[in-house]
């Protein structure tokens, strides 16, 4: 550790620098487009976030936005960041609350549109784990949650449960109904393995339909 900074100091450069790795490791898998996804590290009773309207892939430690766990009704703003005109913290900052005070094991989570799982859902098409050995025994259960409105208590309440739904082991992926997924840690890197993990499951899916449908069509 550096010996100008302290301990809190230090944890929150870590998990800044953490946030921008997995941000340029998203981009450059092509899983985030635009302002897309969002990721956050728990500090405590803090969260480390990424900005909203921001690319996740270009972010540097400065842009990242610390926030309190739980809400502060005094501060009269749903994002619980003010009123200010300043940088915001992601719009599906409920769904992180919500699911680091469902599960206090999880330290971070990572959340991305992935395309090929906003064209399955879309088609009401659900990928299982099962099918295939590496997400079977890296991603043994994969909850869906319907399509609900982005950065709602109903949506962040929804993605809190399926995290939480017994038995164990619990969930460590969600996907969402034409919204990508939310994945979970206890380090920000477990949680971007499982996104490339979800992604990876859903695109074979997709390609086996594909191949089906052309088989068919013959
Ligand atoms: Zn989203």
């Amino acid at each position: 550790m550096p010996d100008h900074l302290g301990m809190d100091a230090f944890a929150h450069l870590e998990a800044a620098e953490a946030i921008v790795r997995a941000g340029a490791r998203l981009g450059a898998r092509g899983l985030i487009v635009a302002a897309e996804g969002n990721l956050s590290i728990r500090l405590g009773d803090q969260l480390l976030v990424t900005p909203s309207g921001r690319r996740k892939d270009e972010l540097s430690v400065e842009d990242l936005l610390l926030v309190p766990l739980d809400l502060d009704p005094a501060a009269g703003d749903e994002a619980g960041y003010g009123e200010g005109t300043g940088p915001r913290p992601s719009s599906d900052i409920a769904v992180h609350r919500a699911v680091y005070r469902a599960r206090p094991d999880v330290r971070a989570v990572a959340h991305a549109h992935l395309a090929a799982s906003l064209g399955l859902t879309i088609a009401g098409e659900r990928p299982s784990p099962d099918d295939l050995p590496e997400t079977r025994l890296l991603l043994p259960r994969l909850p869906f949650v319907a399509l609900l409105p982005m950065g709602s208590p109903e949506i962040a309440a929804a993605v809190a449960a399926a995290l939480t739904e017994p038995p164990e082991p619990l969930a460590t992926a969600v996907l969402q109904e034409r919204h990508g997924a939310v994945t979970v840690g206890t380090t920000l890197e477990a949680a971007v393995d499982r996104l490339e993990l979800v992604d990876l499951l859903c695109r074979v899916r997709r390609d086996a339909l594909l191949i089906e449908a052309s088989r068919r069509a013959r």
